[in-house]
C-alpha cells in the first residue's frame, strides 16, 4: 500500500535532556524539544494484516490536522513545531474513518464492510489515570499518527477497542455513505471540543455564554456543540475574517477580530464584557496564543465562569489571579477525544441532526495527494481540509 511516512532526526535541542524513557522508547514526550529536520516520504508498506484485537480499516477520509502541518513544517530553528508525543519515522494522520475489510479471530463487535471511525489517543486501559476513568490522561498514551501508524494511507490497523460504528448515522437516512465517512473523520477534532466543553466538570449550563477564541476546526466544533447545548450567546474571537465567517455559518452569534477592534480604537475588554452582559461563564482557547488570549478571556469571566485550554503550544500567560479568586472561576486544561461517550454521542447528535460539522469542510482532495492538502491546510483562512479515497 501507499502510506505517507514522517521522518526526522532525533536531535534534542540545546539544554534539552531526554529521559531514560524517551531515550529507550525513541519516543519524544515533546516532539518540537528532539524531532528536527522532519521530510514527508511517500513510501510502499505491505498492506497489514489483522492481529488477534485488530480490524483492518481501509481508510475513506482522512482530516489534515494543524498538528500534521506542525510535524512537516519546521521551526525556524528546524524543529517540528508539534509539542505532543512523536516516534518516528510515523505514518502519519488521525482524523480518520473507513471500511472495516478484515478482523481478527477475537474480534467480535465489528464485521466486515462495516464503516467505522477510530479514536486516535490509544490509552491502555491499564494504568491509574485509565482505570480512574481518565483515558486521555493515559501514562502510556501512544498517538495514532505520531506515535503510532496513521491514516494518511490505504490501510491502518486498528484494535476493536478504540473504534466506533457509523452505522447508526448511515440508518438515520440524513447522508450518504460518503457522507458519513467525512462527518466520521471530523468526530476526532470535534471530540476534543466535546471533552473541553463537556466533560470532567459542571460548568455547562443552558444559557450560559460562551467565548471561543481561535475559530479552526476545533474551535468551529466549539461553536457547534455550545451552540447545540444550549448556550445563550456563542461569540467567536479570531482575526481571520474567513475562519468569523464560517463560525457565525456554525452557529456563533457573533464573530469578531480583536485586530479590528484595536484598529477601530474600542477595547476589547469593554466590547466583550458588552457582548456578553457582564461576562462570559466558558472561554474556550482553541488559537494556541496564550500569551494574547489568557489575560482577556481572565478579564471577561463570568463569576463562576471557567477557562478551558485546548490550545498545544509552549506559549505561557501572564494571570492576575485576583479573577479567579473573587468569581471563584477556574482555569482548566484538556486534552484528547477518547471515553466519556464523547464518539457516541457525537455520532447520535449528527444523526440526530443536532449538529453538522460538514460546514467546517472547505477543500477535498483525493489520495495521494496527501501534500497538497498539507499545504492547503497551512493557509489560515481555510477551514477543514480533507483527503479522500474511492
Ligand atoms: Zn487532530
Ligand atoms: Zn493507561
Amino acid at each position: 500500500m501507499k502510506a505517507f511516512v514522517l521522518h526526522g532526526n532525533w536531535l534534542p535541542r540545546p539544554g534539552y535532556a531526554p529521559d531514560e524513557r524517551e531515550r529507550v522508547t525513541r519516543k519524544a514526550a515533546i516532539a518540537s524539544q528532539v524531532w528536527h529536520a522532519p521530510r514527508l516520504i511517500m513510501e510502499g508498506h505491505t498492506d497489514p494484516s489483522p492481529k488477534a484485537d485488530e480490524v483492518i480499516v481501509r481508510v475513506k477520509t482522512c482530516g489534515v490536522c494543524g498538528s500534521d502541518v506542525h510535524c512537516v513544517r519546521p521551526d525556524s530553528a528546524g524543529y517540528v513545531r508539534f509539542s505532543g508525543p512523536a516516534r518516528l519515522p510515523v505514518i502519519l494522520g488521525h482524523e480518520f474513518s473507513g471500511e472495516v475489510v478484515a478482523k481478527g479471530d477475537a474480534v467480535t463487535t465489528l464485521n466486515v464492510g462495516d464503516a467505522v471511525v477510530a479514536e486516535g489517543m490509544l490509552w491502555c486501559g491499564l494504568c491509574e489515570p485509565c482505570r480512574r476513568g481518565t483515558p486521555n490522561q493515559c501514562v502510556n498514551l501512544e498517538m495514532v499518527g505520531f506515535s503510532s501508524p496513521g491514516a494518511f494511507a490505504e490501510f491502518i490497523p486498528v484494535r476493536d477497542r478504540y473504534c466506533w460504528s457509523l452505522e447508526p448515522l448511515l440508518a438515520s437516512g440524513r447522508v450518504s455513505r460518503e457522507e458519513a465517512f467525512a462527518l466520521g473523520a471530523l468526530l476526532e477534532p470535534a471530540g476534543c471540543a466535546y471533552n473541553g466543553l463537556f466533560v470532567g466538570h459542571q460548568r455547562f449550563r443552558p444559557g450560559v455564554r460562551v467565548g471561543v477564541f481561535g475559530v479552526g476546526p476545533i474551535g468551529l466544533a466549539t461553536v457547534a456543540l455550545a451552540r447545540a447545548a444550549g448556550a445563550s450567546k456563542v461569540v467567536a474571537i479570531d482575526p481571520v475574517i474567513e475562519r468569523g465567517a464560517l463560525a457565525r455559518r456554525m452557529g456563533a452569534h457573533v464573530s469578531l477580530s480583536l485586530d479590528e477592534l484595536i484598529r477601530s480604537g474600542e477595547s476589547p475588554v469593554e466590547a466583550l464584557r458588552d457582548l456578553s452582559n457582564g461576562g462570559f461563564d466558558i472561554h474556550v482557547e482553541a488559537a494556541g496564543a496564550a500569551d494574547e488570549t489568557i489575560a482577556l478571556m481572565e478579564r471577561t469571566l463570568a463569576p463562576n465562569g471557567r477557562i478551558v485550554y485546548l490550545g498545544r503550544t509552549g506559549a505561557t500567560s501572564a494571570l492576575q489571579l485576583d479573577t479567579l479568586v473573587s468569581g471563584a472561576s477556574e482555569l482548566a486544561g484538556s486534552r484528547g477525544h477518547a471515553g466519556h461517550g464523547i464518539y457516541p454521542n457525537l455520532i447520535r447528535m449528527t444523526a440526530a441532526g443536532v449538529i453538522d460539522l460538514s460546514v467546517m469542510v472547505t477543500q477535498t482532495f483525493r489520495f495521494p495527494e496527501v501534500e497538497q492538502a498539507l499545504e492547503a491546510a497551512g493557509d489560515r483562512r481555510q477551514g477543514k481540509v480533507m483527503v479522500t479515497q474511492p
